[in-house]
């Protein structure tokens, strides 16, 4: 007989023999009868496994305790308890192994966020991060099937790059010199010649340059994958290492560009309420009352699209105290995201042609000289989900920027053959893949989203 996960138990007909496997949640009863929930990953649920003392050793009952690992044979029934349909009437019991009450930290409930993130490793079973984790799958898989369906080509780009002109964040170098003793030229700077790739190189913060390669060949395509920032910003929306999905379009403008990405998230938060209830149900009651009514309002309204200009004269104009000041030219902080989303308009919005200069050097540049085609889309609880542009497709236009910056050009060349040959309007954007987590499940922080979150001072596990 083969063994069937909880999930699918739950849907069986009773009247079967079963095999169900999994780790036991929690254990009562009397000395009569014992009532084992036994959790195998497979759903939010527990599979309730009766044990009538009798036909046990009593030393085998004694060993099975919250975190112990049992393979349970026995007879579905129909449960004479509520809270659930099915239930098994356990005829055999092995023990995989033991948790030790005294020592297993997950022996009790209810423990803090803050203590569940000292033991990361263990965390995946609470609860709470099974469900995390599942909604997290699920939402990988829609992304897939959102650009697939559409016809877009996914995209490897790569993690060690040689250019660091991405400009959006703090690099993590990557080298196998000697970092105590690296062979130096005679101005005493290292000689990166000698490290593997005969040059500097670091870990990308963004595979949006590579992904304009593929865009300006293969016309849609998308990259998703792990992204690096040595950034020091301790905040619940930082990570050092986070995944990042990365559409990139030939011959899409701005408009098209905003309309691909409310399309995009508005699917997968419905995605996310059609196939994964159970789990956001459990968050919705745990942790935020109104996940699941925030997640259908998204669905179903028109996020706000308006420049940054306008932005910047409502914050301006609302009299609202900030912590970072507001003018025209200012970086937006998340609370002034927030403040527009969530005080002014009450929904998602996308903020377009920002000042050129808190802006990347490949944006496309407006007639005004000062602004650029970039569009932010901001998010209730968030601030910026996504950020992309138009890019600048006019290669003098683009190699004036690059100077203007006082850029290096030597490394930007093989892109700049992109304008070189062949240049085509085009437009991209990146979801940061843990903040539509963070909106999604309801989460607070940002390291709770992700099975092993990598920041400032944390890489042990
Ligand atoms: P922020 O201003 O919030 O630091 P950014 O403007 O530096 O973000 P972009 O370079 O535009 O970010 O990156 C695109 C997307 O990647 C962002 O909209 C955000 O969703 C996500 N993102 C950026 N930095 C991080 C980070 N350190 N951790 C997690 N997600 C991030
Ligand atoms: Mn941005």
């Amino acid at each position: 007989m083969k063994r069937m996960k909880v999930s699918q138990l739950l849907k069986e007909t009773p009247g079967q023999e079963v095999i169900a496997k999994g780790w036991v949640r929690t254990k009562r009863g009397n000395k009569n009868v014992n009532f084992i929930a036994l959790n195998d990953g497979s759903t939010i649920k527990n599979i309730q496994i009766v044990c009538e003392t009798a036909r046990f050793e009593e030393e085998l009952l004694k060993q099975i305790t919250t975190g112990c690992s049992l393979c349970v044979r026995g007879d579905l029934v129909e449960s004479q308890g509520s809270g659930q349909a099915v239930e098994i009437q356990a005829k055999e019991i092995q023990i995989y192994g033991t948790a030790d009450p005294e020592t297993y930290p997950l022996q009790k409930k209810g423990h803090s966020m803050e203590f569940l993130r000292e033991i990361a490793h263990l965390r995946p079973r609470t609860n709470t991060f099974g469900a995390v984790l599942r909604i997290r799958h699920a939402m990988a898989f829609a992304i897939h099937k959102f650009f697939n369906d559409k016809g877009f080509f996914y995209l490897h780009t790569p993690l060690i790059t040689a250019s660091d002109a991405e400009g959006a964040g703090a690099m993590f170098q990557v080298t196998t010199l000697n970092v105590e003793n690296p062979p130096r030229n005679e101005d005493n700077s290292i000689n990166y010649s000698e490290d593997f790739f005969g040059r500097h190189t670091s870990l990308t913060v963004s595979g949006q340059l590579e992904g304009e390669m593929g865009a300006t060949a293969l016309g849609e395509i998308y990259t998703f994958g792990p992204t690096f920032r040595a950034e020091n910003s301790n905040t619940p929306r930082h990570l050092a290492e986070f995944w990042m999905v990365e559409p990139e379009m030939a011959f899409y403008e701005i408009e098209d560009n905003m309309d691909l990405a409310e399309e995009f998230i508005k699917y997968l938060v419905q995605y996310a309420l059609d196939n994964c209830m159970d789990d956001l149900q459990f968050l919705n009651d745990m942790f935020d009352k109104e996940l699941i009514e925030r997640l259908r309002s998204v669905t179903s309204t028109e996020f706000v699209r308006l420049t940054y200009t306008e932005g910047v004269n409502i914050l301006m104009e609302s009299g609202a105290k900030f912590e970072y000041p507001v003018f025209w030219g200012a970086d937006l902080q998340s609370e002034h995201e927030r403040y527009l989303v969530e005080k002014h308009f009450g929904r998602p919005v996308i903020l377009t042609d920002y000042p050129k200069d808190i802006k990347a050097f490949y944006m496309k540049q407006n007639e005004d000289g000062k602004t650029v085609r970039g569009m932010d889309v901001l998010f209730p609880k968030i601030g910026e989900i996504i950020g992309g542009s138009q890019r600048e497709e006019s290669m003098e236009k683009l190699q004036n920027r690059i100077n203007e910056l006082q850029m290096d050009p030597r490394g930007l060349e093989w892109y700049l053959d992109s304008r070189r040959f062949g240049t085509v309007p085009h437009s991209g954007f990146g979801l940061g893949f843990e903040r539509l987590l963070l909106f999604v499940t309801g989460m607070a922080n940002i390291r709770d989203v992700i099975p092993f979150p990598r920041t400032p001072k944390n890489a042990e596990f």
